[in-house]
């Protein structure tokens, strides 16, 4: 059996079979399981920091996917911290990218795109950003000193 190497998921196919799982699971959270639009971006926060060979390449993407997680875990999830981070990330950011830890977490699309309902979804995602955020303890100073930056600015 494959495994992804971004998340270590055991699928026929690797890396590409997960993204796939991925993207199908997007269109029916967006049609069916995600009650905000918050709850959605969530989920792409997490999946890009369980692939970051992919989608946190750039200290920039990595600081964006990781302060979402951290603020949604950490801080309340408000859509007024968000607008900050979002504008400290559009502007001019002078950080550097950390080593990036593996393992990943112990859950992965493949936990999580098989749920039926609205409730286990919300539930699922929950325990599924909480694993990943264990998974990137190393990175919880330097995640908090990107959102004092950011919201030092606003
Ligand atoms: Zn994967």
């Amino acid at each position: 059996m494959d495994a992804c190497t971004g998340c270590g998921l055991k699928i026929e196919g690797g890396a590409v079979a997960c993204q796939e799982l991925f993207d199908e699971f997007r269109v029916r959270e967006a049609a069916d399981l995600a009650p905000s639009y918050a709850a959605t971006r969530l989920t792409v926060d997490i999946y890009c920091l369980q692939h970051p060979e992919r989608y946190c390449v750039s200290a920039k993407s990595l600081a964006a996917h990781l302060t979402g997680l951290a603020w949604a875990l950490e801080h309340g999830g408000s859509d007024k911290g968000l607008r900050a981070l979002q504008r400290w990330l559009n502007g001019r950011v002078d950080i550097t990218k950390p080593p990036i830890p593996q393992p990943r977490g112990d859950m992965t699309i493949g936990d999580i795109h098989t749920v039926p309902d609205r409730e286990s979804y919300l539930a699922a995602v929950d325990r599924w950003a909480r694993s990943t955020w264990t998974a990137y303890s190393s990175l919880h100073p330097i995640a908090e000193q990107w959102i004092d930056q950011a919201l030092g600015q606003a």
